[in-house]
């Protein structure tokens, strides 16, 4: 026994993390393979520079500026006018998942997600001493009803995580099923006559096939529901560590209670303006990873391999009697993918033209 009082329940976990590996080709943790152009890195470190002559001061703890400009970026993404005072950020949708989870979970109660699905929910459950309970999927990896309501019911969770598209199916919630969830969820909160705080993560929604609309466009009617998105993938600053979400004014109060002081350094909030001040440039490079995604998955079915239908920018491809050796043939031949989901399936991401041509050619080879 260890002479510190660690916690107990920690005694056995292991830090989270994908292998960060040496390898010439990286397509395991659903980055966009594009760096920033010139004239945006000058213009971040331009940012930067006037933000490091202030740097003895704490930074902008609202950040109303930052906000914002989220707030016109998503209205020029998904059509949908909201407030400034309606989003949050933080240090990547990681840390604003904690938020959620330290402002509605806690002790005594239950965060609800359906398997499979981000790995990382499981653990911010764990952080705030909250019951996780991951109900199921069907056989083609969406969400059953019956089975949510079961769940819902039966747990009467404080947060319901769904994630738009899903990682690592990258399958994308249809707005009729979104619709009943929310409906379900409005009495299944902890307390009777509560609701459940519903979260969709859409951390990969700019990328979703035309026609899919984002949970965004509910927002207004349903304000048990808020919305989470980052900009570490589209968005193509995963380096940055800026995630954000939108919701209610009341929830963004709440949120606010929770947060460390000052949790938004001015070098990140500067850099993060500088980018949001190029998000014109993105629609190019987004259209261009959505349709290599589109025919990857032709690639794959070639190859005679399953795919599951993919509105992110990534695809879920098996399945492999012995998925480890397909993952290390990889690996040996200089590309790293992703060894996670289901058992027999593997994740790949979209990368640059040249990345995808090898890894479908290392693929091949191992195969
Ligand atoms: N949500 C989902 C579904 C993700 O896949 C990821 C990153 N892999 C995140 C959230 C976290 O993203 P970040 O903290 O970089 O914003």
């Amino acid at each position: 026994m260890s002479v510190l009082p660690y916690r107990p329940e920690f005694e056995n976990e292991q830090p989270y993390g994908a292998p960060q590996l040496d390898v010439p080709v990286c397509l395991n943790v659903n980055e966009n393979p594009y760096p920033p152009s010139d004239e945006l890195a000058q213009d971040i470190a331009a940012a930067v520079a006037v933000a490091a002559k202030g740097l003895n001061r704490y930074p902008d703890r609202d950040f109303m500026d930052l906000r914002a400009e989220l707030a016109a970026f998503l209205e020029s993404e998904s059509h949908v006018r909201v407030e400034p005072r309606n989003i949050w950020a933080a240090n990547g949708s990681n840390e604003v998942m904690l938020h959620v989870l330290q402002a509605f979970a806690g002790p005594g109660r239950t965060v609800v997600s359906f398997a499979p699905t981000y790995s990382m929910y499981s653990e911010y459950a764990r952080d705030v001493s909250s019951t996780w309970v991951a109900g199921s999927r069907t056989d083609s990896f969406e969400l059953d009803l019956e089975e949510v309501r079961a769940v819902l019911e039966r747990e009467r969770p404080a947060v319901v995580l769904l994630t738009s598209p899903n990682n690592p199916t990258g399958t994308a919630l249809p707005p009729h099923q979104l619709i009943h969830i929310l409906e379900i969820a409005r009495e299944t909160g902890p307390r009777s006559g509560q609701a459940s705080l519903v979260v969709i993560d859409e951390a990969y929604a700019e990328f979703r096939r035309d026609g899919v609309p984002s949970a965004l466009e509910l927002l207004s009617d349903y304000p048990h529901m808020a919305v989470s998105r980052t900009m570490s993938k589209a968005f193509g600053a995963a380096g940055l560590r800026l995630g954000y979400l939108a919701a209610s004014r009341e929830i963004i109060d709440q949120l606010t209670v929770v947060r460390l002081p000052y949790h938004l350094s001015a070098l990140t909030q500067a850099a993060a303006r500088a980018c949001l001040a190029h998000s014109g440039e993105l629609a190019d490079q987004i259209a261009a990873i959505r349709a290599d995604r589109d025919q990857m998955v032709t690639d794959l079915r070639a190859l005679g391999l399953r795919t599951v239908p993919s509105d992110s920018n990534f695809i879920m491809f098996g399945t492999f009697t012995d998925r480890h050796a397909v993952w290390q043939g990889l690996l040996d031949r200089g590309v790293l993918i992703r060894e996670v989901g289901p058992d027999g399936w593997l994740r790949v991401c979209i990368g640059t033209p040249q990345e995808n041509a090898a890894f479908l050619a290392a693929l091949k080879e191992v195969i």
